[in-house]
């Protein structure tokens, strides 16, 4: 029985925490799921789309002077009338500079090479000094404009995003390179606000993979190709205008969406850790499976207190008498065992009665079988209210009790069974109107060393039958053959 409580327990304990694993890792995962999806489908290019536009605001502006720059008919027609009075040219780019408030101005003209600037004229370019490798490459490229990052010739510490534009004659030959430089350091702050206000990293790439602007200065100027994490998707980000990607760097997955920038040519790279969002949905796994514990304890505690009530019910139904409460036949072998080893162990008596009412059968008949019960009743707590808590009585038949006096002489028995005859002949049981009185006979006698049951059993049965023999109402002894 304990065995199959234990058993039942476990299983139940079993399905709890199986069902509430289930359910809360399977909650956990679908909105960890639908977490990346709304990160990489949703959010990362509503990101990029809004940076973007702004971007295209802030350096379209830019280009757009380089491009005036570039077409100016004075800027064409006194490169081709032989680059005479250098002033003018500088007063030119000055007069840009200051009118759109760049970092600086530029012209470089392909017939002199020379570098005209709002200073004065900076240097005169040449092959051997890799410093001007740019203009020699950009003139190369034939693209019509480009964006570059370089340190300035006037002030060669400082980081400039410069645009350089193409100048063509009227006969569309290539005369020189024009355009302004935007500090970096602008850029980078603009950065910085998109990365606040999106709460997400952001920073542009060159078609190589070059990282060219980013809000960590470490990362300037370094590959996509070697930078942890990102470096396996590098040609796939380079290989298309636009995707979405995810990695893992330091543990943590990276969402990942890229864009070029037609203007620039360079990728816009939007990124987001999942981590800041997981927090809550791991906090929220926790608390499911808390309060998934705490139930499934509750529930197990629940089934016990249950099962162990139904348990003592059910004991209580197969060992007790519904009528009169004391044991019923079936507990006489076991309480008849425990009473003979507890007094062979102690080497003291024991003592059996047997009761029987007298002309029970009459009071069935006379007043009923409600009657009969009620008289039954009476007399187990008359019994009851003359015995010690080790004695204990067992309802043997009809009406027929067996009493076991555990620690008792044939001496003491005796006055104990006397004073319960008497005390039931004394009792006037209600019923209705009626006063019933009753009286009983009981025999008594007491266990020899090592005893059976059986012949224990008839010996006080004898005594009985010798009692109701010689005229009921009376306590007979039967004592062992010698
Ligand atoms: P005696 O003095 O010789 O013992 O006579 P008696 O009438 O008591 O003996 P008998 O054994 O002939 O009758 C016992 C009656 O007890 C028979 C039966 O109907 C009745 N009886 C047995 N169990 C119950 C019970 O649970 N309730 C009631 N009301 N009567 C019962
Ligand atoms: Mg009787
Ligand atoms: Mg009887």
């Amino acid at each position: 029985m304990k065995q199959n409580k234990i058993r039942f327990i476990a299983l139940i304990a079993i399905l709890l925490t199986f069902g509430f694993s289930v359910t809360s890792l399977t909650s956990y995962y679908a909105a960890h799921e639908s977490l990346s999806k709304q990160i990489s489908e949703t959010a990362l290019p509503l990101t990029s789309n809004n940076i973007y536009s702004e971007i295209q605001r802030d350096l379209l502006q830019p280009i757009f002077i380089s491009s005036l720059m570039a077409q100016d008919t004075f800027m064409r027609d006194w490169t081709l009338s032989g680059e005479k009075d250098s002033s003018q040219m500088i007063r030119y780019l000055k007069e840009i500079q200051s009118r759109y408030n760049t970092v600086t101005t530029f012209f470089v003209s392909e017939e002199t090479k020379k570098y005209y600037h709002p200073d004065g004229v900076l240097k005169t370019l040449s092959h051997i000094d890799p410093l001007d490798d740019w203009y020699y490459n950009f003139r190369d490229s034939g693209k019509e404009y480009e964006i570059n990052l370089d340190f300035d010739t006037a002030h060669p510490s400082d980081l400039t995003v410069f645009i350089n534009y193409r100048v063509h004659d009227y006969a569309g030959r290539f005369i020189g390179a024009t355009g302004v430089g935007l500090s970096v350091e602008k850029i980078q702050q603009r950065i910085v606000t998109y990365q606040k206000r999106y709460g997400r990293r952001v920073s542009f790439i060159d078609r190589d993979g070059t990282i060219m602007l980013s809000n960590t200065d470490s990362y300037r100027g370094s590959s996509i190709r070697k930078t942890p994490g990102i470096d396996k998707l590098a040609t796939q980000i380079l290989a298309s205008p636009s995707g979405t990607f995810s990695f893992h760097r330091d543990g943590k997955t990276v969402h990942l969406n890229s864009r070029l920038v037609e203007e620039f040519q360079w990728y816009l790279l939007v990124e987001q850790e999942e981590e800041s969002v997981e927090g809550k949905i791991s906090d929220n796994l926790t608390s499911n499976l808390l309060i998934s514990i705490i139930i499934s304890i509750v529930v197990i505690i629940l089934a016990n207190i249950t099962i162990n009530r139904y348990q003592s019910k059910l004991e209580n139904m197969a060992t007790t008498d519904k009528l009169t409460g004391v044991a019923n036949r079936h507990v006489f072998d076991a309480i008849f065992d425990q009473i003979t080893k507890t007094a062979k162990r102690q080497g003291r008596p024991v003592s059996f009665a047997m009761l029987d009412v007298d002309h029970f059968k009459k009071i069935n008949d006379q007043y009923g079988h409600n009657a009969g019960d009620l008289v039954l009743k009476t007399i187990t707590s008359v019994i009851n209210e003359r015995l010690r808590d080790s004695d204990t009585i067992c309802r043997w038949g009809g009406e027929e009790f067996l009493i076991l006096l555990p620690e008792c002489d044939i001496t003491r028995a005796t006055r104990i069974c006397e004073e319960i005859r008497r005390a039931i002949e004394k009792r006037v049981i209600i019923y209705a109107e009626h006063e019933i009185s009753v009286t009983a006979s009981i025999g008594i006698t007491e266990m020899q060393q090592g005893e059976a049951a059986l012949p224990l059993i008839k010996r006080v049965d004898d005594a009985l039958y010798e009692a109701k023999k010689t005229g009921r109402n009376k306590v007979s002894i039967s004592y062992p053959s010698p």
